[in-house]
């Protein structure tokens, strides 16, 4: 349930419809509006007489939320979330760009590629240290180590960095190092792990699940935004079908849905979601026309040679082409990136 108060609402109205809900075993959600303020009911509010709540000063209306999601949910807040990692915005007209190999590999592999993709225009670095493979005996990352080159690599180019978190046991480690947590397709619904980065104030970059509907990612978003952090980051990065030509089907009408449901920005990995590095170019170029809050995609100077995912991989001259023409797309559809 929401309640919609009066624009002329003051803040003592607002405060008697919020005692009220708490007294009844409720939370209350405040966000304001272009205009007015929004008091979102958290909880079961099966057993509250709506009525009775209309007859409080300054309630102007009630709208029953069918949604499981709340926190996560546009009534609750209909102004868009602006996720800001140290100054850099992503959401509300603001694009951001990971890029990066799909694994960290060595020094050099990871400084070579976060220079290249810098001067091309991304304002993140991706770079998987904590690899979750299909196989127990392919490449798993660099782990530890593989952290401790991200940072070099923000050393040496001031780029925030992506990466993903495969469990609860670094928890601590990612909160100190890392700047933006990313959760894996396949971790989307590891509850325990989006509960304990619900006590955390790091963005978390939500990747969807292989097979999950929309409701069920964007429950996982909730799980994370019950506990108090609300800096997630959706990312939509291919889900299975009956298809077996592209590795993953990108699931582009999932952008505009995901706005129409929810505050919270949303990025595409079309790396992922394609399988190979041709198609990646036009999936990014699709994603942002569609309403993409940024994209996040693998670039390796030596895809041939890579210890993961190769074969969707660009060559960071590829990916500069392609960034000449997102940023093209970006000034036609009035974002910055
Ligand atoms: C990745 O970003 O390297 C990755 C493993 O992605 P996903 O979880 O979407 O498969
Ligand atoms: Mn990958």
């Amino acid at each position: 349930m929401i309640i919609v108060m009066d624009p002329n609402a003051s803040m003592e109205d607002i405060n008697k419809v919020s005692s009220c809900l708490e007294l009844n075993g409720l939370r209350v959600n405040l966000s304001k509006g272009d205009s007015h303020m929004i008091v979102g009911v958290i909880g079961d509010a099966s057993k509250l007489d709506s009525n009775k709540l209309l007859r409080f000063d300054g309630v102007q209306k009630i709208v029953k939320v069918e949604e499981p999601f709340k926190k996560a949910n546009r009534l609750f807040k209909p102004d868009d979330t602006i996720v800001d990692v140290n100054g850099m915005k992503i959401g509300g007209g603001n694009l951001g760009i990971m890029a990066g190999p799909c694994s960290v590999e060595s020094e050099e592999q990871i400084i070579e590629i976060a220079k290249d993709v810098k001067a091309s225009g991304a304002n993140f670095l991706r770079g998987g240290a904590f690899k979750p493979r299909t196989s127990p005996y392919s490449f798993q990352g660099l782990e530890l180590d593989g952290l401790k080159l991200l940072k070099k690599a923000k050393e040496v180019t001031g780029l925030p960095i992506v990466t993903e978190l495969m469990s609860t046991d670094y928890i601590d480690e990612f909160v100190e190092n890392v700047d933006v947590i990313q959760i894996g397709a396949r971790n989307m619904q590891n509850f325990d792990l989006l509960k304990q980065l619900g006590k955390t104030d790091k963005p978390v970059l939500l990747k969807r699940g292989l097979s999950s509907t929309i409701e069920e990612w964007l429950m996982s978003a909730e799980y994370i935004m019950a506990g108090g952090n609300e800096n997630v980051i959706l990312c939509e990065r291919g889900i299975r079908t009956f298809e077996t030509y592209t590795r993953n089907t990108l699931d582009l009408s999932a952008i505009p849905v995901v706005k129409k449901l929810s505050h919270l920005p949303v990025i595409v990995d079309p790396s992922h979601a394609a399988g190979y590095w041709y198609l990646v170019e036009p999936l990014a170029k699709a994603a942002i026309m569609a309403g993409a809050d940024g994209l996040m995609i693998e670039v390796h100077n030596d895809p041939k040679n890579a210890l993961s995912d190769g074969q969707q991989s660009i060559k960071p001259e590829n990916f500069h082409d392609l960034m000449k023409k997102i940023k093209k797309i970006a000034e036609f559809e009035g974002k910055t990136i």
